[in-house]
């Protein structure tokens, strides 16, 4: 595929976002994945003649980032030259579903849900989407639970789109990190000071108390007085973000995910009903009313903890989500007694996404992607 590499564009410094160190396109430092040992090695451009071949080496190349404080890191060819990348972080703990949910908007996204809009993805890496497409968007597709994210000391994103929307052409970069390095100070959360949009993931049956939850509490493994206790991650990653003035810059969304388990509670069975095909911009309007619900939903159920990033974040919007459509099987019982873990590992007859565009295609909106037909309105007076 012809990326075109815009020559003027990849004069410009883009920010790493692993490490913030400013990158600038060098062809010294360029390298290829050793299709033997899967290593980088590094390649000089010059030493193949043929220029076809050529350009189909640089769209897979790597740059390696000259920060050498910190371990050696690579970042894609394509996502350094088509102007400023836009970065979005998943917050949330362990198990809230934020790995779920990125793989289910990929899996949207890859269906066609954003082909009405004219926006048009592919991948800035085409191994690095295919690894993360085997191991999560198949595997989730599939009907299977997917495992937790690891710990990690040194974060990278997970995948990356080159997203074109009305012929100009972005990267945009998904972070999706264990929840526990979330929490750690340090170098390891440094990314966070980078970051363009943040997408805070509320898990319902562990933000919720309500009382029909305890059935899907047990199913899933969710101890019942963990119900209620705020989220570390919040406030880990918020007390982290610059604020220039009173409010914290970076636009950001906030999920309610897995409503499937309140699909009979009004007005989330409204919002759900409606789920359906996104047939154009998002409306600015629908947009408010829908954040207004959660908010009001999350409010009404002592849940306010979870509407932090609202409270301190210049621009939000909230979401009613289910990045499955279902909770997962319960695991086998033998003699009245779970077999092996406790751990529900799949989803009987596969999954049905709900509404896990909106959030992304808000953020898009936020950050100026989209034809912005007017600013995010505020909630203020909810
Ligand atoms: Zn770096």
């Amino acid at each position: 595929m012809d990326y075109g590499m815009p020559d003027e564009q990849s004069r410009q410094p883009v920010r790493c976002p692993s490490c913030l160190e400013e990158l600038y396109f060098d062809e010294r430092r360029l390298y290829l994945t050793d299709p033997q040992t899967d290593k980088p090695q590094l390649w000089d451009p010059a030493t193949e003649p043929n220029a076809v071949r050529r350009q189909d080496q640089m769209n897979r190349a790597f740059l390696k980032c000259p920060n050498e404080s910190t371990q050696a890191h690579f970042l894609p060819v394509p996502y350094l030259v088509f102007g400023p990348p836009l970065t979005i972080a998943f917050v949330g703990q362990s198990g809230t579903g934020k790995t779920h949910l990125l793989a289910a908007m990929m899996a949207e996204i890859g269906r066609g849900g954003l082909d009405s809009l004219g926006i048009r993805c592919r991948s800035v890496n085409t191994s690095q989407h295919h690894a993360f497409l085997a191991r999560a968007v198949n595997e989730l597709e599939a009907g299977r639970v997917l495992p937790a994210t690891s710990a990690t000391d040194f974060v990278e994103f997970t995948d990356a789109l080159l997203v074109t929307v009305n012929g100009r052409t972005r990267p945009v970069a998904f972070f999706d990190i264990a929840g526990e390095s979330l929490q750690l100070p340090g170098k390891v959360t440094e990314f966070l000071l980078g970051v363009d949009a943040l997408i805070f993931v509320v898990d319902a049956l562990r933000a919720l108390r309500l009382k029909q939850l305890i059935p899907a509490r047990e199913t899933a493994g969710v101890p019942q007085r963990q119900a209620g206790i705020a989220d570390p991650t919040f406030s880990a990653v918020l007390d982290r973000l610059p604020r220039p003035r009173d409010l914290c810059e970076v636009p950001t969304a906030i999920v309610l995910n897995k409503c499937d388990v309140l699909r009979f509670e009004p007005p989330i069975d409204h919002w759900l009903r409606e789920d359906g095909r996104i047939e154009g911009t998002p409306d600015p309007a629908q947009t408010y009313r829908e954040s207004q619900d959660v908010y009001a939903f999350l409010t009404h159920h002592q849940a306010t903890p979870w509407l932090r990033p609202f409270m301190e974040c210049r621009r939000c919007t909230l979401h009613f989500v289910s990045a499955t459509g279902m909770s997962p099987a319960a695991p086998p019982v033998a003699n009245g007694h779970p077999v092996a873990t406790g751990t529900p590992t799949a989803f009987a007859g596969g999954i049905r996404p709900r509404r896990v565009l909106g959030p992304l295609l808000s953020v898009f909106q936020m950050c100026g992607l989209l034809d912005s037909p007017g600013p995010t309105p505020r909630l203020r007076e909810v």
